[in-house]
């Protein structure tokens, strides 16, 4: 087993991160490999933070199985295969295998700690000056203090769940981390909310049967993404089973866990289900931290204030990750990480490294998939005016020309370009495989393609993303 170390080595280290999630690993790595001595303090005996534990991969891995079983029931019968109304997912035997597979990526980064010399401190972290880390052991076995001249907080963050002064009965209600929890499939649930979360969440619940209540405050999901987006997906998924309730705010939730409990709502619906599911946002981890005692400033919301350079208002003091409150992805979190200690511990030609937050791609796991990148139709009227020009597609992919009509997914594909060069500043899609198109149109993005540059790229075919080079 790999080494959880419970007292300082050394007198003074050259890092010290709090928080071994995404960031906190692609930091403290980046740095330990410039030969750096490194300490990573993690509050609980499981490594790789959010996304590994009750985030991204798991998260991935359920979704996974909500597309089979889609597949299987929706699709397949239209490719004559025979006998699928039979197939049921099994809920109460997977969680163990995929708990199983999370505890071996647990196991994996300390492994890689171990092998790249950073130091696994394991226990509550708290700044008690600039240049010092207080260690609370698990279990109150007692207190160490790192010392380091550079210290990153790379705390994340956790759910949102109304208390039950503003909501009578929320605490009844899960998040995002007790779905994670649950040993089997629910029979009834309401989700609460319209961000990535409740999309993803619902999604996974309504494909593999469960049946699934949506409620959300506007009129669609995702009222941040492109309206082209929020307009297809919406629809979309009141068709393929989910019960969604507009414009509708919970009141109260009444019963008991375990039982059945009914969530009211302004409109005077009263939904009964088994499993309430709060999705309605995340806050930094920045309680008890010692933050503010010694200057590092924070936002209302509790989200550390940090510069282009990941700098703090207190010298030596960093901050990557969800913890400072912008693009909250993974992806964000270890590019922050890595640069970040480039630029401190690096060669020269990395002094001034920094991660640019422009034009970052994200995806979103719903049914079907979303990919984005780039200004909305929104964002660049108001920030380009009349010189904004919309390219758009909504088709079919050949896939669900042998899928009945009820269960042929939609796909639409949005360029958004400015000026007359037609530079492309925002890519948004719907439709099977977007996650994975995404990439490749990203970096072209990144590199300030124009529409001319997608036109001059010859068409794969037969394929869904040939549409993005064909588009007139
Ligand atoms: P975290 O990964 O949360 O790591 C913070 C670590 O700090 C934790 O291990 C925590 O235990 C520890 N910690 C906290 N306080 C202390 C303390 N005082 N002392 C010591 N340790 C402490 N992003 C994507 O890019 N793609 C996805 O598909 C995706 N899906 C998601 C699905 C869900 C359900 C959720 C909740 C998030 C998802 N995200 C996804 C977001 C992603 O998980 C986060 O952006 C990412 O994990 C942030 O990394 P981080 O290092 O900032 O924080
Ligand atoms: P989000 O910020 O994405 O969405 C939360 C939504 O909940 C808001 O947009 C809002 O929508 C609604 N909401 C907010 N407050 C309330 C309230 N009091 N009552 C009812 N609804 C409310 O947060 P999530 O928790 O979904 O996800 C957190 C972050 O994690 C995401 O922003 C994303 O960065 C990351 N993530 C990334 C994923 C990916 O990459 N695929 C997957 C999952 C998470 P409205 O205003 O319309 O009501």
């Amino acid at each position: 087993m790999p080494p959880i170390y419970d007292k300082p080595t050394v007198d003074k280290y050259d890092y010290v991160v709090i928080g071994g999630g995404s960031g906190g690993s692609g930091t403290s790595r980046r740095a330990a490999s410039y030969g750096k001595k490194v300490a990573v303090v993690e509050a609980t005996p499981y490594l790789g933070g959010t996304c590994v534990n009750v985030g991204c991969v798991p998260k991935k891995i359920m979704w996974h199985a909500a597309d089979l079983q889609d597949k299987i029931l929706h699709q397949a019968p239209g490719y004559k295969f025979k006998g699928v109304e039979n197939v049921k997912f099994d809920w109460a035997a997977f969680k163990p295998q995929r708990d199983a597979y999370i505890r071996r990526l647990n196991n994996i980064y300390a492994t890689n700690f171990d092998k790249e010399h950073v130091e696994n401190h394991q226990g509550f972290g708290r700044v008690t000056s600039p240049t010092s880390v207080e260690v609370t052991l698990p279990d109150g076995k007692g207190k160490y203090t790192l010392n380091a001249d550079n210290i990153c907080i790379a705390v994340g963050g956790r759910p949102v769940i109304p208390s039950d002064e503003e909501i009578p009965g929320a605490s009844k209600g899960i998040d995002s981390d007790g779905f994670f929890d649950l040993p089997e499939q629910p029979k009834r649930v309401a989700v609460i909310g319209a961000g990535y979360i409740a999309v993803e969440l619902a999604g996974i619940f309504n494909a593999l049967g469960t049946k699934t209540h949506l409620v959300i405050r506007g009129e669609t999901v995702l009222r941040t993404f492109d309206p082209t987006l929020q307009q297809t997906l919406t629809p979309w998924m009141e068709k393929s089973g989910v019960k969604l309730h507009k414009k509708s705010h919970v009141t109260k939730v009444e019963g008991e866990r375990g039982q059945t409990l009914t969530v009211h709502t302004d409109n005077g619906e009263k939904i009964d289900v088994d499993v309430v599911l709060w999705a309605i946002g995340r806050k930094a981890n920045t309680h008890g931290l010692g933050l503010e005692e010694i200057g590092v400033k924070l936002d209302e919301k509790g989200d550390v204030i940090v510069d282009e350079y990941q700098n703090s208002a207190v010298k030596g003091i960093t901050a990557i990750g969800d913890v400072q409150g912008k693009w909250l992805l993974t992806p964000v979190a270890i590019a922050a990480g890595r640069r970040l200690s480039n630029r401190l511990f690096g060669p020269e030609k990395f002094k001034g490294e920094k991660l640019s937050y422009v034009d970052i791609p994200t995806v979103v796991f719903s049914h079907p998939t979303i990919g984005t990148v780039g200004l909305t139709e929104p964002q660049a009227r108001k920030k380009y005016g009349d010189a904004v020009k919309i390219y758009k597609s909504s088709f079919r992919s050949l896939y669900f020309s042998m899928v009945d009509e009820e269960h042929k997914e939609p796909t639409v594909y949005k360029l958004i370009c400015v000026g007359p060069e037609e530079r492309v500043v925002g890519v948004h899609i719907i439709g099977q495989g977007s996650d994975e198109v995404m990439q490749g149109f990203a970096v072209a993005v990144k590199m300030g393609a124009r529409k001319q540059d997608l036109d001059d790229t010859v068409a794969i075919h037969p394929t869904s993303a040939e549409e993005l080079v064909t588009l007139r």
